[in-house]
């Protein structure tokens, strides 16, 4: 799988503690979405991820995935946070093309996931309507240390709401470059075990490097650094992934002729505020 994440809007109308971006008035032209996908259909890319900010918000939303679906079979989900998720608009953003919506909820509880995020109702209400519409969804959980014990739960609960699979992403600094919330070794280890028992219906982001060695699978790279998948900021330009926007080209192919010299300036990269050892050699 070749993943383009194409970040269509920097608008948000959320505001969760955890917001790893600095939202801006900003939206992706259609002009500019549909030369982003040409160029990666063109460099063999299979799969589109829309996202943001908060891409429910985006004004060209159906016309961009009516684009790709009509240019090609690839793949298309869309990263939410569950705003504007109606039943009658997954229905429709289903008929132009959408596969799979993926909505953050980092806690059963409001109490648990209000520590990073801003809303579960809005989360659980867009599961709801997906499983209504029959569009395939995810559920996006950050592991941290205060929603480890709550992994049960989001399992039920995924499980209530015909999603087919959580992903468990790694938790990274916060837009003020502020780590909380991160995983004490006994609970990373203990998680790993429990997402091991699920049988693969919880997966890991090739990204959480430190999840994947706890649980026996670590890899060299992410798919970043393998060139597997690529981030498009709203203007257009290529970075390696969300979290690395300050690396920047003008196309992929660019990007990748110059991956040794973005490779070592992520190495060279610090996290200030963190309270647990990282090693930097892999993000
Ligand atoms: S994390 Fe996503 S949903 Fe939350 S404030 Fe940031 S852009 Fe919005
Ligand atoms: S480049 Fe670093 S932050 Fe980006 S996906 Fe890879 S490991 Fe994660």
């Amino acid at each position: 799988m070749k993943c383009s994440v194409i970040q269509v809007t920097k608008r948000c109308p959320l505001d969760c503690p955890q917001c790893y971006m600095v939202k801006e008035d900003a939206e992706m032209t259609e002009a500019v979405a549909r030369k982003v996908v040409d160029q990666c259909l063109a460099d063999g890319f299979n799969t589109f991820q829309l996202t943001g900010g908060e891409p429910g918000t985006y004004s060209c939303l159906s016309e961009i995935i009516s684009y790709i679906r009509c240019k090609s079979d690839a793949q298309i989900i869309l990263a939410t946070s569950g705003y504007n998720m109606t039943k009658q608009r997954l229905e429709n953003l289903k008929k132009c093309g959408l596969n799979a919506i993926f909505v953050s909820l980092n806690g059963y509880y409001s109490a648990v996931n209000s520590n990073s995020r801003d809303s579960a109702e809005l989360a659980k209400a867009a599961l709801i309507a997906a499983k209504s519409a029959h569009l395939a969804s995810y559920i996006n959980w950050v592991a941290r240390e205060d929603n480890c014990k709550d992994f049960d739960d989001i399992f039920v609960y995924a499980r209530a709401c015909a999603c087919k699979g959580i992903c468990v992403l790694k938790n990274f600094p916060n837009y003020k470059g502020e780590v909380k919330g991160t995983l004490s070794e006994k609970n990373l280890q203990k998680l790993a075990n429990r997402i091991l028992e699920t049988n693969g219906y919880a997966k890991v982001e090739t990204c959480y490097m430190e999840m994947l060695k706890a649980m026996g699978e670590s890899k060299d790279l992410c798919d970043a650094r393998n060139g597997n998948c690529v981030f498009a900021n709203v203007d257009g330009s290529y970075s390696p992934c969300s979290k690395k926007t300050y690396i920047k080209y003008q196309n992929i192919t660019e990007l990748y002729d110059n991956n040794n010299r973005w490779m070592d300036q992520l190495c060279q990269q610090e996290v200030k505020g963190t309270d647990f050892q990282i090693d930097f050699s892999i993000c």
